[in-house]
């Protein structure tokens, strides 16, 4: 066929607007996106259907920490893709071992359990952690019990909107699973009143992102390692947004030198092309799961384990953790300049920022709808936040012109 052809018989290009139109007719509407309709990428800019450019300033909630389309990311993805891309774990594949091998080196532990995404990432955590309980801590059948944190995100299965205390996120969607205890994110003296002898693990976001970047206090990670070390109690760290560089260090627990029983890692991990998750643990918790307890038809496939180890070898030079921290703190200079001048207050560690704006400037929603206006992408998170989470390839100039760009939309 010629290329003629090929554009005379094509699809005329539907414009952003009548794409947005019809997604809404036939779209399950569990979404609600500014109106942008991405067609294209690079870096840290994407393009819309009109060609219009934008500085991404969201980074697909963190799943595009090296920015769209890393060279080596894509390099790698389509060498495998000439190769083999799916075999199911019914058979052995010549990238999975190399993949968890490298994940061992970076983070320091010993084993890998392959997911998808990050809610399943969860689920697998939870479930490794209650046999854990049963096998190994001795707790009673059907009775353990696994302690959150108030204001936690760890993904949307029904097990996990059980713990979840957003009532968007819950209503309608019981009866919950039960065996979780919350207790005030930070607190330690009621994480330690609500661990007792059927407690298998304690399950935290190391900095939370969804609740606006919320940082905890100096020393919480390593008083709920000691805590939870005490008391033959798993530690379960969710680093699915906080994780792989994001916060200036390979995990955001590094910063206090905390190693958790188990680490759970996602969207970065997948290098913005293919979803990938993993936890992290050692032999001893992860050797209670025997063939056919578990598992996954995409887990570990060998797109994903390709993909996923060009990820921890962007991770293992430093570079991006360093400019996290480098940069992160061009970001959170002039986020302070901003203070009281449309802003109220931000939190950041790394590149990774929730700024709380005036609500007599405008909700979350409006702020982001008129940065977008003026070429610049970023997410609402609660009420009056914003969440900045630039690729951890963007410019210090590319900083400034987005803090730039949002003093311009506050004034
Ligand atoms: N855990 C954390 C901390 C997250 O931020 C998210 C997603 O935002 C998840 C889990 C769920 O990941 P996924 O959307 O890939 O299921």
């Amino acid at each position: 066929m010629t290329s003629t052809t090929a554009s005379a018989t094509a699809a005329p290009a539907r414009s952003s607007s009548e794409l947005i139109r019809a997604e809404a007719r036939v779209l399950a509407h569990n979404y609600h996106p500014l109106p942008v309709v991405v067609a294209h990428a690079e870096g840290a800019w994407v393009r819309d259907v009109e060609g219009r450019r934008y500085l991404d300033m969201l980074a697909g909630y963190s799943a595009l920490n090296f920015g769209h389309r890393h060279p080596a990311l894509i390099a790698a993805a389509q060498r495998q893709l000439e190769q083999v891309t799916l075999t199911s774990r019914a058979f052995h594949n010549d990238r999975l071992a190399g993949f968890a091998e490298g994940l061992a080196e970076l983070t320091g532990l010993e084993m890998t359990l392959p997911m998808n995404t990050g809610a399943e990432a969860v689920e697998s955590a939870i479930k490794v952690a209650r046999k854990w309980a049963y096998e190994v801590k001795g707790v009673a059948p059907d009775r353990a019990t696994i302690v959150v944190a108030g204001g936690n995100f760890h993904g949307r299965t029904t097990t996990i909107v059980s713990f979840s205390d957003d009532p968007v996120a819950r209503t309608g969607f019981g009866p919950f699973t039960p065996g979780f205890r919350t207790v005030p994110y930070d607190d330690l003296a009621a994480l330690e009143a609500a661990i007792d002898d059927t407690t298998a693990a304690v399950l935290l976001e190391p900095i939370q992102g969804e609740a606006g970047v919320v940082i905890p206090s100096d020393g919480y990670l390593t008083a709920v390692r000691a805590l939870t070390r005490r008391t033959g109690t798993l530690f379960i760290a969710d680093e699915i947004q906080s994780g792989l560089g994001r916060t200036g260090t390979t995990l955001a627990v590094d910063h206090e030198a905390v190693v958790p029983d188990m680490v759970l890692l996602g969207k970065a991990l997948g290098g913005g092309i293919v979803p990938v998750s993993a936890v992290l643990s050692s032999r001893e918790i992860l050797g209670v799961l025997r063939p056919g307890e578990h598992g996954s038809t995409f887990g570990g496939n060998p797109l994903a384990a390709a993909v996923g180890s060009a990820v921890v070898d962007l991770l293992l030079t430093g570079e991006f953790q360093r400019r996290a921290r480098e940069l992160g703190a061009v970001l959170s200079s002039g986020l302070t300049a901003l203070v009281g001048r449309g802003v109220t207050g931000f939190r950041s560690r790394g590149l990774w920022a929730g700024v709380d704006v005036d609500p007599a400037v405008g909700t979350g929603r409006e702020i982001s709808e008129r940065l977008m206006q003026e070429g610049i992408l970023v997410k609402d998170t609660h009420g009056s936040t914003i969440r900045l989470a630039p690729p951890l390839t963007i410019t210090g100039e590319e900083i400034e012109t987005a803090l730039g760009t949002l003093e311009k939309v506050l004034g």
